[in-house]
């Protein structure tokens, strides 16, 4: 069987009359932030294609294709995943080379492309020359957390469907319910992952999750009076993860920082997310300009990690503008240049 899907209805209904009223487009983009699902829902999308017994859009879930696809076997569906941190021409031609067959077993075959944008310019070049003239019988589905960093003569080939991050809630609610994480937990990793069940799923299985939490609060505590030896230290200690360990670290901090506004600007203890920490939420005075601008330089950390910068750099560069923030009411340091 296909994995349930969370969310994502509109889409999911969208494709289902595509399927259903045989319009199915040669090629699909799906974009939006990573971890959201885009490559479920394009699964679901093959799943319906490749069997033979489709009814409303609705693969049957029980004919040999489902089982076969289920399985990661079937023969008309092909997936291509960056090799290291790209996608290279070779893995264009070798599913060019296979493109000039018939489907081997039914009316279709799809081709899955996981985080399109890691196109080589060569790579995307050379499958530009298959959407132009796309083969019989084959959808493409690319996938895209930057689809801006495509070349709009590709995206242009493609119709795109776009995929929003899911509410904190429905997220908790899913990881509580299909997953068996207890409900705090799985209240606080989705919040972090900012509405990506893929990521909550991954934060919610890491058994250090509490203990990285307690860093980051602590490291922002200490801040301020951080020589800048002890400050890279704390940087390199906090991405010895790597990217993966850097995007958590920011999901704390960047609820820590909105908490920090919102109950500067409220006093209302409803309204946060980080409740259990309520003695170190009152500690931190900043002043609406200084908390704001901690929270702005988070979010351009993010930024820059989606941009592949260095996961170090990242988290040093931050740090360093974390601490230029003053702490006292209304004041800022330089404003986090840097
Ligand atoms: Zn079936």
């Amino acid at each position: 069987m296909v994995e349930a899907i969370l969310g994502h209805e509109r889409n999911i209904a969208f494709l289902q009359r595509a399927v259903a009223g045989g319009r199915v487009a040669h090629a699909y983009l799906f974009y939006g932030p990573g971890g959201v699902g885009k490559a479920t829902v394009a699964r679901m999308l093959a799943a319906a294609l490749l069997c033979p017994q489709v009814a409303a859009g609705k693969p049957c879930g029980a004919c040999d294709d489902c089982r076969l696809f289920a399985r990661g076997q079937h023969p008309d569906w092909y997936q291509v995943d960056p090799t290291g941190a790209t996608i290279r021409i070779e893995q264009v031609r070798r599913l060019q080379q296979i493109l000039l067959r018939r489907p081997l077993r039914g009316r279709y075959r799809v081709c899955l492309m996981t985080n399109a944008e890691a196109m080589s310019t060569e790579a995307a070049n050379c499958l530009l020359k298959t959407l132009e003239e796309p083969p019989a019988a084959t959808v493409f589905i690319l996938t895209s957390d930057r689809w801006h960093d495509l070349p709009p003569t590709v995206v242009s080939r493609c119709q795109r469907l776009r995929f929003d991050p899911l509410p904190p809630e429905t997220v908790a609610s899913w990881l509580v319910q299909r997953h068996g994480v207890e409900e705090q937990r799985a209240r606080l990793v989705a919040y972090l992952a900012c509405g990506s069940p893929g990521r909550a799923l991954v934060l919610a299985g890491n058994p250090d999750l509490e203990e990285v939490r307690r860093r980051v609060m602590e490291t922002v505590a200490e801040l301020p009076a951080m020589g800048i030896g002890a400050l890279l230290r704390r940087a390199a200690d906090l991405a010895e993860g790597g990217r993966d360990a850097v995007d958590y670290v920011l999901g704390i901090l960047l609820w820590w920082y909105r908490d920090l506004v919102v109950w500067h600007l409220t006093r209302q203890e409803a309204y946060l997310r980080n409740r259990d920490c309520m003695a170190q939420l009152q500690d931190r005075e900043l002043g609406t300009a200084g908390l704001l601008a901690s929270l702005v330089a988070v979010m351009e950390a993010r930024r820059q990690l989606l941009a592949y910068a260095s996961p170090r750099l990242v988290m040093e560069v931050l740090l360093l503008r974390l601490a230029e923030v003053i702490p006292t009411d209304g004041a800022t340091g330089s404003g986090g240049a840097l």
